[in-house]
C-alpha cells in the first residue's frame, strides 16, 4: 500500500461538482469478466501519482467494498457530460511507477477484444505476480546527513565517534546502509543511533532487491558461418528488419535445417542497434541445449520458464524493463516481456499447442506477438518443420512472407519412413505393442550399436480399465475420462484430476472381481521392451518418471552417453532432441492421435510423425523410422513418410475449406458447466437459441453459424457437466459482435459458469 489519502471531495459526487471543479476522472478496468471500463474521480492528492498502467484500489458493489483494478486512462471530467450522475473516486493507488507501458495497455485491450475477456482479466493475467508484490525486494533503510546540518550543529562538539560518523556520512555521494556506514566509519551502531535521535542523521526508505539470481557465465561462441539457403533467408529477414513496418514471416525449414542459427544471426542485428529480442519456445523445448545455445552467443539473456520463483521472475521483468537484458528465451508469457525497444519477436516451432493459454485469457501467442509486433512495426518471425494450416494458408495467400530452407545443413537425406500396417501384424494381433517389422529394425540397430528411440503418447500402463462381468469402462467418478492403470504405484489414476483408488480389486459397478487393463501406456511398454530385449538398458521417459527437477537432463545425459540403449516415451522425446548415434524411431501407434474427433487430427498426426523423424538420421549412420497404424492409407500418414509437407498443406486445406473449419473461418467455442447436468444442458440450450435467433435477426451479409448445443467430448471433468456450442464465421467480428449482444443476460447466471474460447485448439 503506497498512497492512502483521504477524499478530497465527497464520494458520489455529482458530475456538475466534478466538472466545476475541475477534477480528472480515470478509467479503471477490474479483474472481472466484463468488458465495460468503469469511472473513478481522482482526487486532488492523487493526481500526480497516478496515470495510465498504475493499480487503483476502488470502492466497488454495494456497501464498504473495494475492488483493485487497473488505471487505464484519464480524461477531464468536463468530457463525461451526462453520462454519468454519481461519481465515486478512487481509494487509493497502489503502485509508485505504472505497471505495464503504453504500448502493453494498447496490447491488453486487443486481447481482451480479441478473445473476449475482461481488460482488468487480461492484465491481471499478463503481470506477474512476483511483480505485483515487489517480491524479492525489501524496503531497506538509507541514512544521510539532515538538511541545514550545519545550523543544526551549530557549536556544539559532539563526541568523537559520532563525528566520525557525521564525517563519513557528509562525504559520500549517496545516502548509506546502517551496516555499510559502520563499516566505514569502523564502529558500533550506537553512535548511528545517537546521531539519529538528535536529527542530525535522516532516514529514508528505499526498495531494493534482497537477492540477484546467480547468473553462469557461458563460454562465448563465435557465429557460424550461414550456409548459401540459410544467408538468402537472413537477406530477407534484414531487410524486413530494416524497413521499419511490420511483417509476419513464416520460416518453413526440415528439422536441423538450420533454422535457430537463422533466428540468432537475425537476432544479432537488432541487438547491433540497441534493441531487444524476444524468443518464443514450447515449455517443453526450453533445454539447456536451447538456453546454452544463446547464452553462449548473446551477453545478456534471460530465460523465463515455468519454474521461476516470484522474486526471479519480478527481478528478470524489472532487468528487461531496464534494457539490461539484450534476448528474452521463454515459453508463452513472454511474449509479455516488458522490453524497452523491442526489435524482433521469434516463435520457434509455431504449431505447438502449447502456444495457445488454456485458461482466461485464452490467447495465442502467436497472434499476441503478431499484434505486439505491429503495433511496435518490427517483424515476427515463425519457424517450424511443419506450419499450423492457419500460418500455411497466410504465407502461401501472401499475407505474409515466405520464407524456406528445404534441406538439412548437413545435407543428409531426410530418414526413410516405413509405414507398418499393425491389422496384419501377426505380434500385434497377440497384443503387443511392437510388431514383428519394428522388433526387426529394433534388433539389427541394436546389432550394429545404434540407439533407439519409442514413441507412445500415452503414459501410465494400461490406458483402460474394464470389467469382463458387466463390461463397464471404468471412469473416474469426477470426470468422464478412463481411468489409468499405474503398475508401479498400484493406483488407477484419472489423468485430468489426479483422482486415484488403490482399492480397484473389484468392479465398483458391478462388484465382481477381475478387472482388465486395456491397452498399452508407456509402463506397459517398458515392460514388454524389456522381456524382449533382455539385457540392453531402456530408460523410460514421460511425466512420471520426470517429476524431480533436472531428472530430464540427467536422463538425456545418460542416453548422450550410450548408456541406456532404447529411450521411450511421451511427447516429451518428440521433440528438439539431436543424438547422432539413433538409427532407429518407432511410432508405437499413429493411430492415436489420428482418431481423435479434432478438426485437427491429421494436421496433428502429421507434425507427430515429422517431428518423431527428425530425431534420426541426424549422422552419417543414417536412420529410419517406422510408423505402426491401422490406417496406413490416410493421408497424413502417407504425406509424412514421404516427409513432403506441401502435398498434405494442399490436401488438408481442400478438407478444411469444405469443412468450413479454420483457417477458412474462425471458431468460438462457448462451454457451459456446473454440477447439475440437467441446468447446464437447459442452460446451453437457452444460451444457444438466444444466439441463433441474434443472428437471424441480424442485418449482416453473413451469418454467423450456430453448431450445437451438446454434451463436450469431455462431457464431466473435475465433477462439472460440460456441454458447449460453436460459433463461426469468416469474419471474426461477427463473433465479437454476437457475443457481446447476447452473452451479457447469461454471464450473470449464477448456476452455471461460462467460457468462451475464440479460435480454440482444444476442442474437448
Ligand atoms: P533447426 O533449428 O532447423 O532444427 P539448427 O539451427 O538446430 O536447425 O541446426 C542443426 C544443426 O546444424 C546444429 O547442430 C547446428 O549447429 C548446425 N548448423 C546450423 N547452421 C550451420 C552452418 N551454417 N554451418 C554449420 N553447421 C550449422
Ligand atoms: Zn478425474
Amino acid at each position: 500500500k503506497l498512497f492512502s489519502i483521504p477524499d478530497a471531495i465527497p464520494d458520489k459526487a455529482s458530475w456538475e461538482t466534478a466538472a466545476e471543479a475541475d477534477y480528472s476522472v480515470a478509467k479503471v478496468v477490474l479483474n472481472l469478466p466484463l468488458l465495460t471500463e468503469f469511472h473513478y474521480i481522482v482526487p486532488d492528492a492523487l493526481r500526480e501519482w497516478i496515470g495510465p498502467g498504475h493499480r487503483v484500489k476502488v470502492p466497488f458493489g454495494r456497501g464498504n467494498r473495494f475492488a483493485n483494478g487497473y488505471c487505464v486512462g484519464i480524461l477531464p471530467a468536463k468530457e463525461l457530460e451526462g453520462k454519468f450522475r454519481k461519481l465515486k473516486s478512487i481509494a487509493e493507488v497502489l503502485d509508485k511507477e505504472p505497471l505495464i507501458s503504453s504500448r502493453m495497455l494498447e496490447l491488453t485491450k486487443w486481447i481482451s477484444e480479441y478473445y473476449l475477456s475482461g481488460w482488468g482479466q487480461v492484465l491481471e493475467g499478463v503481470i506477474p505476480a512476483g511483480v505485483k508484490n515487489n517480491s524479492g525486494t525489501r524496503e531497506i533503510l538509507y541514512l544521510h546527513p539532515a538538511e541545514n546540518l550545519q545550523e543544526k550543529l551549530g557549536s556544539l562538539k559532539l563526541p568523537p565517534k559520532q563525528k566520525v560518523v557525521l564525517d563519513v556520512l557528509t562525504a559520500s555521494d549517496s545516502p548509506l546502509r546502517i551496516d555499510e556506514l559502520t563499516k566505514l566509519a569502523k564502529c558500533g551502531t550506537g553512535p548511528v543511533n545517537g546521531l539519529r535521535e538528535k536529527g542530525f542523521i535522516e532516514a529514508i526508505r528505499q526498495r531494493a532487491d534482497v537477492t540477484a539470481p546467480e547468473m553462469k557465465d557461458f563460454a562465448k561462441e563465435e557465429d557460424l558461418e550461414l550456409n548459401s539457403s540459410q544467408s538468402e533467408v537472413l537477406k530477407h529477414i534484414l531487410s524486413s528488419i530494416g524497413s521499419g513496418k511490420h511483417q509476419t514471416i513464416l520460416l518453413h525449414g526440415v528439422t536441423g535445417s538450420g533454422k535457430t542459427e537463422v533466428y540468432i544471426q537475425a537476432i544479432r542485428e537488432v541487438v547491433s542497434y540497441g534493441r531487444q529480442a524476444i524468443v518464443l519456445v514450447p515449455e517443453i523445448s526450453l533445454t539447456p541445449q536451447t538456453i546454452r545455445r544463446f547464452r553462449s552467443r548473446f551477453d545478456s539473456v534471460a530465460v523465463l520458464h515455468s519454474h521461476l520463483s516470484d522474486a526471479e521472475r519480478h527481478w528478470h521483468w524489472q532487468q528487461i524493463a531496464k534494457g539490461k537484458i539484450q534476448v528474452i528465451v521463454g515459453a508463452r508469457s513472454a511474449v509479455f516481456a516488458p522490453t524497452p525497444h523491442l526489435g524482433l519477436i521469434v516463435i520457434d516451432e509455431e504449431h505447438e499447442t502449447s502456444f495457445k493459454q488454456s485458461t482466461t485469457p485464452r490467447y495465442h501467442t502467436r497472434e499476441v506477438a503478431r499484434k505486439r509486433c505491429d503495433i511496435e512495426g518490427i517483424p515476427l518471425l515463425l519457424g517450424t518443420a511443419t506450419p499450423t494450416l492457419e500460418s500455411w494458408n497466410r504465407a502461401i495467400t501472401k499475407k505474409d512472407l515466405l520464407l524456406s530452407l528445404p534441406s538439412r545443413v548437413s545435407d543428409l537425406p531426410l530418414p526413410p519412413v516405413v509405414i507398418v500396417d499393425t491389422r496384419n501384424d501377426p505380434q500385434c494381433s497377440k497384443g503387443a505393442s511392437i510388431g514383428r517389422i519394428l522388433e526387426t529394425g529394433i534388433r539389427t540397430a541394436l546389432a550394429d550399436k545404434g540407439q533407439v528411440i519409442l514413441f507412445l503418447n500415452l503414459r501410465g500402463f494400461a490406458p483402460a480399465l474394464w470389467c469382463r462381468a458387466c463390461s463397464a469402462s471404468i471412469k473416474c467418478p469426477d470426470c468422464d475420462i478412463s481411468l489409468t492403470w499405474h503398475k508401479d504405484r498400484k493406483i488407477a489414476l484419472c489423468h485430468s484430476c489426479e483422482y486415484q483408488s488403490s482399492s480397484l480389486k473389484e468392479c465398483p459397478n458391478c462388484h465382481q472381481p477381475g478387472l482388465q487393463f486395456l491397452g498399452v501406456g508407456t509402463q506397459r511398454l517398458e515392460q514388454e521392451v524389456r522381456a524382449k530385449f533382455r539385457g540392453v538398458k531402456c530408460l523410460r521417459m514421460d511425466s512420471d518418471t520426470m517429476r524431480k527437477p533436472g531428472s530430464h537432463d540427467i536422463a538425456l545425459e545418460s542416453f548422450r552417453r550410450g548408456e541406456a540403449r532404447i529411450l521411450l516415451g511421451t511427447q516429451m522425446i518428440a521433440k528438439g532432441l539431436d543424438f547422432p548415434n539413433v538409427t532407429v524411431v518407432g511410432v508405437i501407434s499413429a493411430d492415436t492421435i489420428l482418431n481423435q474427433p479434432d478438426i485437427r487430427a491429421a494436421e496433428r498426426t502429421y507434425q507427430l510423425i515429422s517431428q518423431v523423424a527428425g530425431r534420426t538420421g541426424r549422422s552419417e549412420r543414417g536412420g529410419r523410422v517406422f510408423v505402426q497404424t491401422s490406417s496406413p492409407d490416410e493421408y497424413p500418414i502417407l504425406c509424412a513418410a514421404e516427409h513432403d509437407y506441401l502435398r498434405f498443406a494442399k490436401q488438408e486445406l481442400v478438407h478444411r475449406q469444405n469443412a468450413l473449419t479454420p483457417p477458412y473461418t474462425h471458431l468460438a467455442r462457448v462451454i457451459i458447466r456446473g454440477e447439475i447436468e440437467e441446468i447446464v444442458k437447459q442452460r446451453s440450450k437457452e444460451m444457444a437459441k438466444a444466439f441463433l435467433e441474434a443472428q437471424e435477426n441480424s442485418e449482416h451479409s453473413e451469418k454467423v453459424r450456430i453448431l450445437g448445443p451438446a454434451p463436450a467430448p469431455i462431457t464431466k471433468l473435475k465433477k462439472n457437466y460440460r456441454y458447449h456450442f460453436q460459433m463461426s464465421a469468416r469474419d471474426v467480428s461477427l463473433i465479437h459482435q454476437l457475443w457481446k449482444e447476447s452473452s451479457k443476460d447469461f454471464l450473470k447466471m449464477n448456476d452455471v459458469e461460462i467460457v468462451i474460447d475464440v479460435d480454440p485448439v482444444d476442442l474437448r
